[in-house]
């Protein structure tokens, strides 16, 4: 395609990061939905709106779609960010399912073009554009948590209610409640030029996950808590293998954020020989 062209283009995205709706001033990429080609290339897709859609048609992650798209122009120039035309939005069968052996088949396609670390991220923004990316961080040291405004701005609230992003609450037709804090990872990457980073993470599971204890009647101070313990202690725990789905947003086009995870168990060397096979050089 030649620069400056719009085609549109069928694109087939197993889509593997939602995230949380993202504050921003102008209110266009409202919320982060991206996936991977089968060639392992990230997609951005936004606006997509599920207000139009029919419920079978509002995907899950680690779902295959199809649907025709052409890339976006004006103010973002990010090499993934494509306007998805969400009439022609097909579902293609189930989502993979996270059990240990589907795990290899997300990461055929959600790890193939996995780097090594945020210092080639930059590299690869400042060489073309790229914006989104996934890699395996060499430490997790914390998941720090700080107080948030306790609610959207209205005019915020009420573009992502005209939006109806979340089918879960579709129905109901209010957007997912704004979360009282943030959270940011710190962590560095097996990079000798890292110096070390901490990034918001924008996972939709975040907030869905704190909310579901407050409904519990937790205190929101003690969901907070239990989010890091899911978030940090058992996702980013020893035998999890880890990577990380980062990207940029819109309105912060320097600022790269965790937008999801991807969090297989670690294969024990035993199972991992079982796996491939027995090995020449075993005994
Ligand atoms: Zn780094």
């Amino acid at each position: 395609m030649t620069a400056g062209t719009r085609a549109k283009q069928k694109l087939k995205v197993l889509i593997t990061v939602k995230t949380y709706p993202i504050p921003s001033r102008k209110y266009d990429e409202l919320v982060c939905t991206a996936g991977v080609t089968e060639t392992g290339d990230f997609v951005r897709l936004y606006p997509i709106n599920f207000r139009d859609l029919p419920y079978g048609q509002q995907y899950k992650k680690y779902q295959w779609i199809e649907v025709v798209a052409e890339k976006h122009g004006g103010r973002d120039v990010r090499k993934e960010s494509y306007r998805p035309d969400c009439d022609t939005l097909r579902i293609l069968g189930d989502s993979i399912k996270s059990s240990p052996g589907n795990w290899a088949e997300r990461a055929r396609y959600a790890l193939a073009q996995k780097v090594r670390s945020m210092e080639e991220l930059h590299d690869r923004q400042q060489a073309d554009r790229t914006s989104l990316g996934i890699f395996k961080p060499k430490k997790v040291h914390d998941l720090v948590i700080t107080a948030d405004a306790p609610d959207w701005k209205p005019s915020f609230k009420a573009a992502i209610q005209q939006a109806r992003l979340w089918e879960t609450r579709a129905v109901s037709k209010e957007p997912p409640r704004k979360v009282p804090f943030k959270f940011h990872y710190q962590f560095e990457c097996d990079d000798t030029r890292c110096k070390g980073h901490k990034m918001m993470i924008e996972d939709w599971e975040v907030g869905a996950l704190f909310w579901r204890l407050v409904d519990r009647d937790l205190s929101q101070e003690r969901a907070a808590d239990k989010v890091r313990d899911k978030f940090l202690l058992e996702l980013c725990g020893p035998d999890q293998d880890t990577h990380f789905f980062v990207g940029t947003i819109l309105a912060h086009p320097t600022t790269w954020v965790v937008l999801g995870l991807f969090y297989p168990k670690l294969q024990s060397r035993r199972q991992r020989r079982t796996d491939a096979g027995p090995s020449l050089f075993d005994r």
